[in-house]
């Protein structure tokens, strides 16, 4: 991992998470973003250390990213129980939503691809009220099978924010493929665009304080249980990795 060497990271079955304060990344990410230096950011939970754990090219994919985060308090469990704590918990959410505010406030410019054509849509509007300084260099619904013209439009309007939201691994294969269409901040952000356009709920505060984000989404969408089965498999290899580093 390039630049997360600058800052001590937590290594979760072969991932290195950044140690770091929400504020504090978000003032490297921003310092990055004003010098025009490429970066990938990934916003991993257990789901996607465990997608790793069985798929080495993927593993290989997110250790070649500038920064992972915890995005998940199952990482920030896992953190404690190899006695490693990360500082705080950095969710995709959360750092869409404070870089697009960043972004307009400065006048930057974001493109967006993921989510459903309707969505992608709602978006368009959204982002325009919401962040009115914001430059929108594009978007582009999550379902298509030609990516080059995407590409060509991302080259062609050299946006300073990237998002992708097409759900992983889809959307960090995305970004490594393309990454260096422009030379801006490029990061995967799974269901956000449905999230700020309201077409799912994010869990109300409370939940949110106390971790039960996830809970409240299977409520929400019983058919993301089976997702769940990954924390115990997730947790067992934290146990043996644990083991395996006492000895
Ligand atoms: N999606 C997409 N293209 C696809 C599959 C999914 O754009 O081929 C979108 C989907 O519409 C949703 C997001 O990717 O907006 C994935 O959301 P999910 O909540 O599953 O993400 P995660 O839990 O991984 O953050």
């Amino acid at each position: 991992m390039s630049s997360q060497t600058d800052q001590k990271a937590v290594t979760i079955l072969g991932i290195p998470f950044i140690n770091c304060t929400r504020s504090d990344f978000e003032t490297t990410i921003i310092n990055r973003i004003t010098q025009r230096q490429n970066t990938f950011v990934v916003t991993a939970n257990p789901e996607i250390v465990m997608y790793a754990h069985a798929h080495p090219d993927y593993a290989a994919l997110i250790q070649s990213a500038d920064y992972v985060v915890a995005d998940g308090i199952g990482i920030v469990i896992g953190a404690r129980l190899l006695k490693t704590p990360i500082k705080e918990r950095i969710t995709g959410y959360d750092l869409f939503e404070d870089l697009l505010d960043w972004g307009s406030q400065h006048q930057k410019s974001a493109y967006f691809v993921g989510a459903k054509p309707q969505v992608i849509q709602k978006l368009r509007d959204v982002v325009k009220k919401r962040y009115p300084g914001l430059v929108i260099s594009g978007t582009h619904d999550g379902y298509f099978t030609d990516e080059t013209e995407i590409i060509k439009d991302i080259k062609r309007t050299d946006p300073n924010m990237v998002f992708v939201a097409t759900g992983y691994p889809k959307q960090e294969q995305f970004i490594q493929r393309h990454r260096t269409a422009t030379s801006g901040l490029w990061m995967g952000i799974g269901g956000s665009f449905d999230v700020l356009t309201g077409t799912v709920k994010r869990a109300p505060a409370t939940w949110q304080q106390l971790h039960l984000e996830w809970l409240y989404r299977v409520i929400k969408e019983p058919t993301r249980i089976s997702r769940l089965m990954v924390l115990p498999k997730y947790l067992w290899q934290i146990v043996r990795q644990k083991y395996t580093k006492k000895r």
